[in-house]
């Protein structure tokens, strides 16, 4: 579903993403870890095309960009996208905030993306909240709302930026148990976190950046029983 091959990228003089090559498939859940700074979030965001690569292509679904006639708002839907800070819109209500990109970019009839996203927030557990405006949830639940938001779209692959980073500890496993679920339904999902007990749970293969480099790619009992490299074992005594 996602191809990524040969993508360079550098910010000025600093070469944050170093010659990146991987695939997701379809119904893969994929778990990104490193040190800050190691280039993750950008990855996510290249793959989004929030950001454009110098060198390197990204291919989702086949179709590649900058490609001529691409669709960017159309590829954009494909792909959903949660971020670590919550951004929900402050000035709509739950309900809104998951039907607005269905009624604006998918002319989806109001009634139909209503009752759609009522489905939606019940999947995530939210359902009561509805009506209220974002402010008055916990950052756990606005959380969950992000996600129904992103699945309104029907994505084909789901992108989540350490999406439980900012959250109190309590709140934490509310997320990550819509997560596992979402990822056991088979949603294909490119998640940067540093919960190993998700990555254990849910992840078909671990992604360890650093310095802009894929430096280890296994399957998460593997990786953490047995990081290969020094720098993936260094990583790993310092968060487990
Ligand atoms: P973290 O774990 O802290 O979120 P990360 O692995 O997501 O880190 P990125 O945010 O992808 O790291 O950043 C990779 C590198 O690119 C960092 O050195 C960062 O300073 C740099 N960088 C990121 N965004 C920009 C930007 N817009 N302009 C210049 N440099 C940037
Ligand atoms: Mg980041």
């Amino acid at each position: 579903l996602v191809v990524v091959s040969g993508v360079n990228k550098w910010y000025g003089e600093h070469h944050v993403l170093k010659d990146i090559n991987t695939t997701v498939a379809r119904g893969e859940v994929v778990v990104v870890i490193g040190p800050s700074g190691s280039g993750k979030s950008t990855l996510c965001r290249a793959i989004n095309r929030l950001e454009t690569v110098q060198e390197g292509e990204i291919l989702i679904d086949g179709v590649k960009l900058p490609e001529e006639g691409a669709d960017l708002a159309k590829l954009r839907s494909d792909v959903g996208m949660v971020f670590q800070s919550f951004n929900l819109f402050a000035h709509k209500t739950v309900l809104e905030n998951v039907t607005l990109a269905p009624i604006k970019v998918r002319k989806m009839k109001k009634a139909d993306a209503e009752a759609r996203a009522m489905k939606l927030l019940q999947r995530v557990g939210v359902e009561a909240h509805a009506h209220k405006m974002p402010a008055q949830l916990s950052g756990g639940q606005q959380q969950r709302v992000a996600i129904a938001r992103s699945l309104a779209m029907d994505p084909k692959l789901i992108l989540l930026d350490e999406p439980t980073s900012a959250l109190d500890p309590e709140m934490i496993n509310e997320v990550l148990d819509v997560m596992i679920e979402l990822a056991r339904e088979g949603m294909t999902m490119i998640v940067v976190t540093h919960e190993m007990g998700f990555a254990r749970k849910a992840a078909n293969r671990v992604i360890f950046m650093a310095e802009g480099a894929i430096v280890e790619e296994a399957a998460p009992d593997e990786f953490f029983t047995n990081p290969r490299t020094e720098r993936a074992q260094e990583f790993l005594s310092k968060i487990l």
